[in-house]
């Protein structure tokens, strides 16, 4: 049973801005969703991004308040751990909470705080997916050192250690142009190790015309993200087929209808998997082996600016499973100087690496600094349904 649910929205400062090739992003913007049970408390967040999923952040909050938290409970089976999980596991979510964003917040909120219950981390409730065997190796993983736009590849990569850099699996590049897109991947071919991999994150901004003018000039590169504009299906396969370019999608795959065009249309080789994008934790977890199914690679990728439950959640599905190319973990220890969460986030900048949190549920609570950037905008209990604040 829900004892009580909080909706807030928590709009953070960012220390310093992001970059790609559309969009700057100066504080982040998140959905938290606090679920109460007897005894536990758990927390979700969703980041609505317009030019990802086309949600705002007072859309999702809406799609929330229009959720009846009651017809959620009733459909969950609470006696165990299990029978909850699968039970959470099988709600019909975009149908319960429209939009991504906001059933990412739901349902890690829910994840959360049953796992608490049940003194549980949230790698467990993977189970629930029966992954294959080779899918499953729990512990620590590589991340990626992502280079953002306003950075300079070539000095970026000068002020790493020749340690850190010896230990770099993978650099994604952001790029604009083509023909700057083929001057950073060249500052960071002779920067690199000859097997560290490297892709190119174009959000979208090239033709097809000037993709498949610039192919030759990155061979090599592991794969290149969202080339043309979202959901080009017939554009992107015929880049691939003309010219044998690795392509992942990003924007253009939020879920399985995208995944399974893709995949009949031969537009792409590769997928970028985020939670939040794709309406949650578990629904990412089902996107990636759908994808790996069909012979698709998967990075997992994450928001810019995820406050805290997203991260964390990321981070259980990033150490539990050894499917991915490749792993994002974002800069939340730069971008928000005091700390967001208990334990603070951390990832090893010389190894590129991060570890599996301790459970139970995500493993991270809210610190007073993220709660003083969170406003509380409603609450739900049994009696009175939602009440939004003034
Ligand atoms: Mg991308």
């Amino acid at each position: 049973m829900i004892h009580r649910v909080r909706l807030h929205t928590a709009i953070v400062p960012m220390a310093a801005a992001f970059d790609h090739a559309t969009r700057s992003r100066r504080s982040a913007e998140s959905l938290l969703a606090e679920v109460e049970l007897a005894g536990a408390r758990g927390w979700g967040e969703g980041a609505p991004r317009g030019y990802v999923t086309g949600e705002t952040l007072d859309g999702a909050a809406r799609a929330v308040q229009a959720c009846d938290p009651a017809a959620l409970a009733e459909r969950i089976d609470w006696r165990t751990f299990d029978s909850a999980i699968a039970s959470i596991a099988q709600l019909p979510l975009p149908e319960l909470v429209g939009g991504p964003s906001a059933q990412a917040a739901v349902e890690i909120a829910l994840l959360d705080a049953v796992c608490r219950c049940f003194a549980r981390p949230l790698a467990d409730v993977l189970r629930v997916l029966d992954p294959p065997a080779r899918v499953r190796r729990e512990g620590p993983t590589s991340v990626s050192l992502v280079i953002h736009l306003s950075r300079d590849v070539a000095s970026t990569l000068d002020a790493l250690t020749p340690q850190a850099v010896a230990a770099l699996r993978h650099v994604k590049i952001k790029v604009a142009d083509p023909a700057g897109a083929v001057k950073r991947l060249a500052q960071a071919r002779d920067r690199l190790p000859a097997d560290t991999r490297i892709s190119l994150d174009v959000n979208g901004t090239w033709s097809a015309a000037e993709a498949e003018q610039i192919a030759g000039e990155l061979t090599g590169v592991a794969w290149v993200e969202e080339p043309l504009p979202p959901r080009s299906w017939s554009e992107l396969a015929r880049l691939r087929r003309a010219t044998g370019l690795p392509v992942m999608l990003d924007e253009s795959c939020t879920g399985t209808a995208d995944l399974d065009t893709a995949a009949a249309s031969g537009a792409a080789s590769h997928i970028n998997v985020r939670l939040s994008k794709c309406g949650g934790f578990l629904a990412a977890a089902r996107l990636a082996l759908r994808a790996d199914a069909l012979g698709l690679g998967c990075q997992l990728g994450v928001h810019v600016a995820e406050v805290g439950p997203l991260w964390a959640a990321g981070r259980a599905l990033a150490t539990a499973w050894g499917l991915w190319q490749t792993v994002e973990a974002g800069r939340a220890d730069e971008w928000f100087p005091a700390p967001l969460t208990r334990p603070a986030f951390a990832v090893d900048r010389l190894l590129h690496r991060v570890r599996p949190l301790a459970g139970p549920g995500t493993g991270i609570d809210p610190t007073e600094e993220l709660l003083r950037h969170a406003r509380c905008l409603a609450t739900w209990e049994p009696d009175g349904g939602w009440r939004r604040n003034a």
